[in-house]
């Protein structure tokens, strides 16, 4: 099955007793036991719940892995992946790591004694110098926030096989339609299912994919024992949105690299960082392991007032923080996103406060140039 008809007709759909062609929303906690303690599958809500296990199947097959789990965010997801892991533990990850992550491994997982370092892993030779005794995974973001900075996940894999490490993918920014990281050799896979996956700006999900059963099943066993589950209702509307990711990650594609050409050839537009272009650094990587490059670019213009001057004019992008829906958002990563990153650090990754990042959105082509146009207008 080709993974538009997956997003379709994969994992659960429907219902069988009824014949309902929607996946119903279970709004229930606990089911009746034919006889104290045997169960039909479903025993209590918070170990499993039909409407969840229904996105949960879907995720699976869309990245091609053996089981899916759902929680209340994405980093209710990274974290319960994390506790995957022992105190004493180093994890190796990108530098430019989504600012959460970077919060919850350097000021809550370091008190639990999981060493972390962070280093560019766009570079092998950069992983492989992490290397201590003691680590035991390589998690990486590709394209990353906001520099859409590629790694290579062939490469990653190898290295992580000949070490005996996880190797861990947040796939957030390319989505399934666009990228599955097991078919590369990663064994976990997570997203934020509050970007593209939702799509409509009105769900915040979390989703886990591991490519064995086994992990799986530790990956439940941590799920089950901390608790941090997605809702029926939540589940339902991410399944809902997952419909169409097909069609809104095409648009999205479509529209990104005609703003990223017209970004590249404005004269108040100093760097553009969209790695669909082939000026990007990891164009020909991501080329090569991604279906199709993703919505999200960033810009320089420079100066930190011009940002607000552009901002400020700007009529359907959106000033907003997150990312992945239908809709066109704007943010300024050193004020926003990555403000709690300390200035000399972000300068050193390259985020500086001349730079805007968009999230592209399905909207027309057309009004989405003009109204850039008219924003920079009074820098040209
Ligand atoms: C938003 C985001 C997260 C965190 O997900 P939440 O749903 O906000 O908890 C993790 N990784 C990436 C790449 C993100 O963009």
């Amino acid at each position: 099955m080709k993974q538009k008809t997956k997003m379709i007709h994969g994992g659960i759909t429907g219902d069988e007793t009824t014949g309902a062609v929607s996946v119903p929303i279970y709004q229930v906690s606990t089911y009746k036991q034919p006889r104290a303690g045997m169960h039909t599958g479903y025993e209590y809500s918070r170990t499993g719940n039909p409407t969840r296990a229904a996105l949960e199947s879907l995720i699976a097959e869309l990245e091609g892995g053996a089981a899916g789990y759902a929680f209340s965010s994405g980093m209710a997801a990274i974290s319960a992946v994390m506790m995957l892991f022992n105190h004493g533990d180093h994890i190796i990850l990108t530098d430019d790591v989504y600012g959460g992550t970077y919060r919850v491994m350097a000021k809550v997982f370091n008190r639990m004694g999981i060493e972390t370092t962070f280093c560019d892993t766009s570079s092998m030779d950069h992983i492989e110098k992490a290397i201590k005794p003691n680590t035991k995974a390589v998690y990486i973001e590709t394209p990353t926030n906001p520099l859409l900075k590629i790694t290579d996940l062939q490469k990653v894999s190898e290295i992580t096989k000949k070490h005996r490490l996880f190797f861990i993918v947040d796939n957030t920014f390319n989505t399934p339609y666009f990228q599955n990281p097991i078919s590369f050799g990663a064994d976990i896979v997570l997203h934020s299912a509050t970007k593209y996956l939702g799509g409509h700006s009105d769900v915040v999900g979390g989703l886990v994919v591991t490519a064995t059963k086994e992990l799986g099943e530790q990956l439940h066993f941590i799920q089950n024992s901390t608790g941090g589950i997605l809702g029926p209702q939540d589940a339902w509307l991410l399944m809902r949105g997952m419909k169409t990711l097909a069609l809104r990650m095409e648009a999205h594609e479509q529209n990104a690299r005609k703003i990223g050409q017209f970004l590249e050839s404005h004269k108040a537009v100093q760097k553009v960082y969209d790695p669909g272009s082939p000026s990007h650094s990891g164009h020909k990587i991501a080329k090569r392991q991604s279906r199709g490059f993703g919505g999200m670019l960033s810009f320089d213009i420079g100066k930190e007032q011009h940002v607000d001057l552009v901002l400020e004019r700007l009529k359907l992008f959106t000033i907003a923080e997150s990312l992945g829906a239908v809709e066109s958002l704007i943010s300024v990563p050193a004020r926003m996103t990555h403000a709690s990153i300390p200035q000399d650090r972000r300068l050193e990754l390259g985020i500086t406060d001349g730079l805007i990042r968009v999230s592209v959105g399905i909207e027309d082509i057309d009004d989405l140039l003009e109204d850039l146009e008219q924003g920079l207008a009074p820098l040209a």
